[in-house]
């Protein structure tokens, strides 16, 4: 396994579309290693493959709390089938964009399909915490970010800070 640099705003890999994974091959299963171990490394609790450059449709997430054994999840071409239609909202942060968070809403809970490492095809139904962490990993599969999904006015704050910060370093 090997830890992978993480690609930071405003970098424009973070806005382009992942291809989905046609064939799951040993390159894809390292790849999936690799995400997990830089994701435990930074540490987050979610990474999508643009943000270590890669477009392809893979994500990965652990979700559970510190006092509980950890669930890695790591998933090839998730796809959203079916959406709550009450939201709700959670403090959420991106390790593409660090030391911003935002109140972000989302659907409550949703049903989602996607390949595991094995091949096989799964269904699951996620709320709380995984559901937002799983929207907001398949969003950057498409080029979105969190903080697309709030206020302009909060966006802009961020924005701004950003590419200042993007040219101190
Ligand atoms: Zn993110």
């Amino acid at each position: 396994m090997a830890i992978k640099p993480i690609q930071f705003v405003p970098n424009p890999v973070l806005r382009k579309s992942a291809l989905p994974v046609e064939n799951i091959t040993d390159k894809t299963l390292q790849l999936l290693d690799d995400m997990a171990e830089t994701m435990y490394d930074a540490p987050g609790i979610g990474l999508a493959g643009p943000q270590i450059g890669e477009l392809k449709r893979l994500i990965v997430m652990d979700c559970s709390r510190d006092d509980e054994k950890s669930e890695l999840w790591q998933m090839i071409n998730p796809e959203v089938i079916e959406l709550s239609e009450d939201n709700s909202t959670l403090e959420e942060g991106c390790l593409s964009i660090p030391g911003h968070t935002a109140e972000v809403s989302r659907p409550d809970w949703i049903k989602l399909r996607f390949t595991d490492i094995k091949g096989k095809e799964q269904q699951i139904k996620a709320e709380g915490l995984l559901a937002a962490c799983i929207q907001h990993e398949i969003d950057h599969l498409d080029g979105i970010l969190f903080i697309d999904h709030i206020s302009k006015l909060k966006r802009d704050i961020i924005w701004r800070k950003v590419l200042k910060e993007a040219r101190q370093t």
